[in-house]
């Protein structure tokens, strides 16, 4: 006997993949939903033999009628590379997809957690950010598809919570890394290490003098699935990343150390709208969830460089 059935949108991505792994090996009965916008079937082929794991190729901003106990809403481009390439898109995958999730949940009873973002905090003034910082977002730049995607989902899930008593649970995610990060999808962590193995220029935007805060990917999995396990009535939004801040520099720096590269650093056009700093305030996860993050950079960093030397 299965614990719950545990809908996951989003699941052959990079995130929902590693949540639909420990999903199953809790004893769950885990549905993932995905179009493989810029996931890939590669990152679930080790359990589509799983009896306890279906598949369903579908396209959220569609409703999707299943009977579930849980819904995890992942179904997003994450990437700035991607989510640019069909704003209206992603505008419409994280704002329609968040309505079916809040629609399905309301008609079966789940739990809903829904994936926001630091990028709800835009380039943000206060540092680092609480969860009370309404943040510093530009309504029409090319990153907004995706930031104002993002808190137009926050909205209707509170709204959700409030007139039908949906039982929700709102989760920012700070910049996330680690094995199946899409080689191509153009972010930092993949860019840097991918040109480092290749012994490329290493491509700093603007800088580097601009700053992230680098979360393992094991650490966040655990955060989503204490968040979405949380007591009655906790809805958050609850920030759950990695406190350390790094520049851009200094990330290469590390990159290159650890690879052992000859790269050289190369430095480029700023994107428009790039924040100048990213830092998450995690007391309140610390607080309601127990959680912190117990893996380092330089650790993280490794197992991610043996991962993608695994895939050149
Ligand atoms: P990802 O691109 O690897 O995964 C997103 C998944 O959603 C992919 O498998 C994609 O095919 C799927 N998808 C996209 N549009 C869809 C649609 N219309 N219908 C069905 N499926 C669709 O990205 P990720 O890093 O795993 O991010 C997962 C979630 O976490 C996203 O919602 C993202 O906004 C959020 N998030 C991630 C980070 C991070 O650093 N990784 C940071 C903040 C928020
Ligand atoms: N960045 C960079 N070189 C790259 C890719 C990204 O310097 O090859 C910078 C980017 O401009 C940003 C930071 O790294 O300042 C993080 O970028 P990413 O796309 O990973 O995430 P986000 O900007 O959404 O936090």
């Amino acid at each position: 006997m299965r614990k719950r059935r545990i809908l996951v949108t989003g699941g052959a991505g990079f995130l929902g993949s590693h949540l639909c792994d420990r999903l199953l090996q809790e004893g769950n009965d885990v549905i993932c939903v995905d179009n493989l916008f810029t996931g890939s079937k590669d990152n679930i082929r080790h359990l589509l033999d799983d009896p306890y794991f279906e598949f369903i190729r579908h396209d959220v901003t569609q409703p999707v009628f299943v009977e579930c106990d849980q819904i995890y809403n992942l179904a997003c481009p994450a990437s700035p590379k991607w989510y640019q390439k069909d704003p209206i898109y992603t505008f419409k995958t994280s704002v329609w997809g968040a309505m079916n999730c809040l629609g399905l949940a309301k008609r079966t009873g789940a739990r809903v957690l829904q994936a926001s973002t630091s990028e709800v905090y835009g380039d943000p003034e206060i540092h680092p950010q609480p969860e009370e910082y309404r943040g510093c977002v530009n309504t029409i730049g090319i990153r907004s598809c995706y930031d104002e995607g993002k808190r137009a989902a926050e909205t209707i899930f509170f709204d959700y919570h409030r007139m039908h008593g949906v039982d929700i649970k709102v989760m920012r995610i700070f910049n996330t890394y680690g094995p199946r990060m899409d080689i191509n999808d153009g972010r930092v962590i993949s860019n840097f290490i991918i040109q480092a193995l290749l012994g490329q220029d290493i491509t700093i935007y603007g800088d580097g003098l601009q700053t992230r805060s680098f979360c393992y990917v094991d650490d966040l999995i655990e955060g989503m699935v204490r968040l979405m396990n949380s007591r009655d009535g906790f809805t958050g939004p609850v920030n759950v990343g990695n406190p350390g801040e790094f520049t851009i520099r200094e990330l290469a720096e590390i990159v290159i150390r650890l690879t052992g590269s000859n790269s050289k650093l190369i430095y480029q056009e700023l994107p428009e709208d790039d924040p100048k700093q990213r830092k998450p305030n995690i007391d309140l996860a610390k607080k309601e969830l127990g959680w912190e993050p117990s893996v380092i950079l330089e650790e993280g960093l490794r197992k991610t460089i043996d991962y993608f030397k695994q895939c050149l």
